[in-house]
């Protein structure tokens, strides 16, 4: 019988990362050099180790193999820490109405461009694909508005100073964590609640399940916005192929995230300066997706991003309704303090079965804000999903 390791083995490259199951195919390795490309495999991309791997330093950043909780007074458990939380809309009715939610990340990126001259940093729909690039007016960052349920790499050829050279970023959790942890000076860090990133296999799934089986043709692929939460929808450069409601989609692409997004302590950017969410209303006791004009919960969480968010606020491009109901928030948002609550319990179930985890490290208060039984649930579901994970070789199990 095989022996259980109850402590991970050591990582020493991104392909090793990204073969434990632990990738979030954040892209941080290639901005460095720590890795020379990414390959296109079944599953989405993998980093290719690079001769310039400078160990010591991957390990420090890479989301893969470290996490660490901000170090901050203001941790405010569950919710991470921040200064002020406001349920607030871009002015700009067309941005409100293109956003994920309000459109407010999208002003805070157009602010800060107009105000620095600096370009800004975002996700642009590319079709099948999808790409972080640097947008120089407002135009352009218009048209990366919305949220990419897929991974989203750096544009080719991109380097950190790339992304250091901006005035503000909009980047996963997951990537805020691995530039803050070795960056001293960044541009303003914009995140978002994340509910995990579906693999590239789930995404294109998706697609054929709704009967297109010609991906070539695709030429833009909407996940929400055009509305809150708006329709997942496939265009060709003519018309639109096929819509699902935002329910139907996440339904299907939930289901797939990557497995580094099952083990997530940090998917609400505790290390941002500033976070956009959905404040869904409730009704019958769950959040409701009923169409309605697009509101966005903003966390402040260091002075830099209350800052940046007051100046937007003066110049008139974000309107705010009122500070969060925290209370509400957290009941529309149940599921994502579940998986934080439990997330140290999913990583020695992802030890356990791999014998790869990730070094979490101030996360261990969050096991008390969740029930002894939803830890020993998540747990035994875990144990169960990372055994039966194809990516998974059967000799490291
Ligand atoms: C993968 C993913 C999971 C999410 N899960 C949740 C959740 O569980 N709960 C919740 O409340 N909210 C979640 N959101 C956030 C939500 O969808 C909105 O982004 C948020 O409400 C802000 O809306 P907005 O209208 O202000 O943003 P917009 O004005 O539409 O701007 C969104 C910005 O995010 C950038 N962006 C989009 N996708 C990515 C990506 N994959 N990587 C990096 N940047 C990207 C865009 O380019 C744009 O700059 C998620 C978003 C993503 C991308
Ligand atoms: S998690 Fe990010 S930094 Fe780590 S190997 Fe994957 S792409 Fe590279
Ligand atoms: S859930 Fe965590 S690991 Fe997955 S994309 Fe979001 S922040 Fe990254």
């Amino acid at each position: 019988m095989k022996k259980i390791r109850i402590s991970a083995r050591k990582i020493l490259s991104p392909e090793e990362v990204y073969d434990a199951g632990l990738c979030s195919e954040c892209g941080v390795c290639g901005l460095y050099g720590d890795a020379s490309g990414f390959e296109d495999v079944d599953f989405g991309l993998k980093p290719i180790n690079s001769t310039n791997l400078v160990l010591p330093r991957f390990n420090n950043y890479c989301p893969g193999v470290r996490v660490d909780a901000p170090r901050t007074k203001l941790d405010k458990s569950s919710l991470g820490p921040y200064l002020e939380a406001y349920a607030c809309f871009a002015s700009d009715e067309e941005l409100r109405y293109g956003g994920a939610s309000g459109g407010v990340l999208t002003a805070l990126l157009i602010h800060s461009m107009q105000s620095s001259e600096n370009p800004v940093l975002s996700a642009q729909d590319m079709g099948m694909t999808a790409v972080q690039k640097l947008s120089y007016s407002m135009e352009e960052v218009t048209r990366t508005q919305g949220s990419q349920y897929r991974p989203t790499p750096f544009m080719s050829n991109s380097n950190i100073s790339d992304l250091l050279n901006t005035s503000a970023a909009v980047l996963r959790p997951c990537q805020v964590s691995a530039i803050s942890n070795v960056e001293v000076q960044t541009p303003l860090l914009i995140s978002f609640y994340c509910a995990g990133v579906p693999s590239r296999s789930t995404f294109e799934g998706l697609i054929k399940h709704m009967g297109i089986n010609d991906l070539d043709q695709i030429h833009s692929v909407r996940f929400r916005g055009r509305g809150w939460p708006g329709k997942f929808q496939v265009e060709n450069r003519n018309q639109v192929l096929a819509k699902l409601t935002y329910e139907e989609s996440w339904g299907y692409l939930g289901k797939g995230v990557l497995e580094r997004c099952n083990i997530c302590p940090d998917a609400i950017g505790d290390k941002a300066d500033i976070v956009g969410a959905d404040p869904w209303s409730i009704i019958d006791g769950r959040p409701s997706f009923e169409e309605s004009p697009g509101v966005t919960a903003i966390f402040l969480r260091t002075e830099k991003g209350k800052k940046a968010f007051d100046n937007a606020v003066k110049a008139g491009k974000i309107i705010v309704m009122n500070p969060l109901n925290i209370e509400s928030f957290i009941s529309v948002q149940k599921h994502q303090f579940r998986r934080r609550g439990t997330s140290i319990a999913r990583n020695l179930a992802h030890i356990l079965i791999t014998g790869y985890g990730l070094r979490i490290k101030g996360y261990s208060k969050q096991l008390l804000t969740v029930s002894p039984w939803e830890i020993l649930r998540d747990f035994l579901r875990s144990l169960r999903k990372f055994r039966n994970n194809s990516r998974i070789k059967s000799s490291e199990i």
